[in-house]
């Protein structure tokens, strides 16, 4: 039974983490395929795609869902999920039964609660040491199974990451991270930085160790009485410890050894950059960059199409607002680049829309002060003409991020230009340092610490302003 529309924020208008953490009297209101959240363009629902991979049969349904249903549209959002929006709040059965024929709603009970990100470009380019994606698949499956039923009572912010060694996906400040190590193992990591417990598993037993670490955090959450939703919400006296994690693994058979801080993927990686990736195989990835992470049905379509006609028939949605098609030949690649790019994606790693992200805004966020896509969009396109200012983007610059209010939904992690409205027509630009990207509905890090100048620019001037805060950030 689909659950009735919330009056809750909706997904990309959640409460500040701090108010957040002082309210965990009621239950996450995260969106899913069965919970649709009320927005101003229409009701949305979250479509979890575990590790991002979708077969093309799925992608089509996405497409067709959107198209009936929705406003003809997706979102790819910052876990690698999917988003509808424009739906009517009374389609959730005709929804769930489109998604469910798709294998898209595998389990009504876990459904919110599959939250898998994972290396994109995992055994594709021969870099990494793990088969993420296949981590992927069997964390969802023991999931979806309920040998632990308690994991149904996660919270739908709940992350798992699993990196193929490369440290990308590492970095996303997920609550259990396992990180394939070149002796065959993998790093089985709690919260996201070098204050987490951290142990060393079998390759093969992965799956099973990120799930019990996730009821352990269940177990530690429930001690506490404060219905933690996130790792790093836990009090002090109740976080997750080396020792009771090994404890709890070596109960159901998980070898673990207890590691120092340091191993492995703690560097963080780099996102795949648009364009043909190279495999040891011989065979080549087409990564495609979504502009501001919406695509259109027919665009969609296209991927889907290409995967299905000369790829090997998968779609890996990245946590970049990115899509990887796997197995084409090197011609086959080039030609479905020339073919992706003329659609109006990016398959060119300099192309001016890389590192440039936008929250919602108007008009689908009642809180935005500004139609902050549409100047996103207008930066990056005067950009391309600015050959002062804008130039050649350097490899290095730093990504910007246009939010219509202070909760910056969605804003990337690191070092970032925050391009934040302060009217429908003016901006202020502030150079930010933060430890960890926002998460898809966390939405209330604000941005972290300021680590440069501010500027205030109107909107019709952002191309230069942004620019040349990227250039010297
Ligand atoms: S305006 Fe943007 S940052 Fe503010 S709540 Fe809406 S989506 Fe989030």
């Amino acid at each position: 039974m689909p659950i009735p529309p919330t009056t809750v924020p909706p997904a990309d208008e959640a409460p500040s983490e701090a108010a957040s953490r002082r309210a965990r009297g009621r239950d996450d209101a995260c969106p899913g395929a069965l919970r649709l959240h009320p927005a101003d363009d229409g009701s949305l629902a979250r479509v979890r795609t575990p590790g991002g991979l979708l077969t093309v049969h799925q992608a089509r349904a996405l497409a067709r869902v959107s198209e009936v249903l929705g406003d003809g549209r997706l979102d790819l959002t910052s876990r690698g999920n999917l988003q509808l929006r424009g739906l009517d709040a009374a389609c959730g059965g005709e929804l769930a039964a489109g998604l469910r024929e798709a294998g898209l709603l595998p389990s009504e009970r876990y459904d919110r609660v599959r939250n898998i990100v994972a290396s994109p470009l995992s055994g594709l380019d021969g870099a990494g040491c793990g088969d993420a994606t296949a981590w992927a698949r069997e964390l969802d499956a023991t999931l979806c199974a309920g040998a632990w039923g308690e994991l149904s009572g996660l919270s739908g912010r709940f992350l798992f990451a699993m990196d193929d060694g490369r440290g990308d996906v590492a970095a996303l400040g997920a609550d259990v991270t396992l990180i394939a190590t070149r002796d065959g193992g993998a790093v089985l990591r709690m919260g996201s930085g070098t204050d987490g417990a951290a142990l060393e598993v079998r390759a093969r037993d992965v799956p099973r160790a990120a799930a019990l670490a996730a009821v352990e955090f269940l177990t530690r959450a429930g001690e506490s009485g404060t219905r933690a939703w996130r790792v790093r919400e836990l009090p002090g006296q109740h976080a997750v410890t080396a020792d009771g994690l090994a404890a709890r693994l070596a109960d159901e058979g998980v070898e673990a050894v207890r590691i120092g801080h340091g191993k492995p993927g703690d560097a963080p990686g780099t996102p795949p950059a648009p364009g043909v990736v190279s495999g040891p195989d011989g065979r080549h990835a087409v990564s495609v960059l979504v502009p501001l992470g919406r695509v259109r049905a027919a665009q969609w379509r296209l991927l889907a199409g290409l995967a299905s006609r000369s790829g090997s028939g998968e779609l890996r949605v990245t946590p970049w607002r990115g899509v990887v098609l796997p197995g084409f030949t090197a011609d086959g690649a080039a030609a479905a680049a020339r073919e992706v790019a003329e659609a109006g994606l990016v398959t060119a790693p300099d192309s001016p829309w890389v590192g440039v992200g936008a929250c919602t805004g108007r008009p689908g966020c009642a809180k935005s002060l500004a139609d902050v896509r549409a100047h996103a969009a207008r930066a990056v396109t005067e950009s391309v003409a600015d050959t002062v200012a804008g130039g050649p983007r350097s490899p290095d610059a730093p990504p910007v991020y246009f939010s219509g209010c202070e909760r910056r939904c969605g804003h990337p992690g690191g070092r970032w230009v925050d391009a934040l409205a302060t009217s429908g027509t003016d901006y202020r630009l502030t150079v930010r340092d933060t430890r960890e990207p926002d998460g898809e509905t966390d939405g209330g890090t604000g941005g972290g610490e300021t680590g440069g100048g501010v500027t205030d620019v109107a909107a019709d001037q952002l191309a230069a302003a942004v620019a040349a805060a990227r250039g010297t950030a």
